[in-house]
């Protein structure tokens, strides 16, 4: 069977920067399963899958308009120590949740100077081009209550 819209694709997959770093990785979980179409990866990952079929491996790189988008510099914030509540040291690096209007983003901290902090609302994945190396493990039709939620079940069906 191959990868369509509709079908619930397993892959294990390792996922590296432009430096080689590995980012994620399914090495040693479970492999990742999505219903293909669903909007559940990264469009430019879903694309490259589209008519593989179990025991294809492939590696793909994905510019950023296919991934995370651009980085946008008016999603960084200027904010004052004092008008965060965090205890302790504030690192370049920490990651904080926000409420904003559309839901939860995450924050991450750019810049430390002083009590002067900025805030960078982009996705930490934003700009970047990012490798995948791909294993297609399983292929098989998506059932009424999987396309119905929009996303994957398990053996044990709903873990939503
Ligand atoms: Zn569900």
């Amino acid at each position: 069977m191959k990868a369509g819209k509709g079908k619930v694709v397993s892959i294990e997959y390792t996922l590296r920067d432009d430096q080689g770093e590995v980012i994620d990785t399914s090495e040693g979980r479970e492999p990742l399963d999505y219903i293909h179409g669903a909007g559940n990866i990264i469009q430019g990952l879903e694309n490259s899958l589209e008519g593989r079929e179990a025991g294809e491996s492939f590696t793909v790189s994905i510019p950023p308009e296919e991934a995370y988008g651009s980085r946008d510099d008016s999603l960084l914030h200027y904010v004052e120590r004092r008008f965060l509540d965090v205890e302790g040291e504030i690192e370049v690096g920490m990651q904080f949740q926000a409420q904003a209007e559309h839901g939860t983003v995450i924050l991450t901290v750019a810049n430390v100077e002083g009590d002067s902090i900025t805030l960078d609302q982009n996705h930490p994945l934003a700009g970047s081009t990012l490798y995948f190396e791909v294993e297609v493990v399983g292929v098989r039709e998506a059932t009424a209550e999987e396309l119905e939620h929009g996303h994957p079940h398990g053996p044990e069906g709903c873990g939503h």
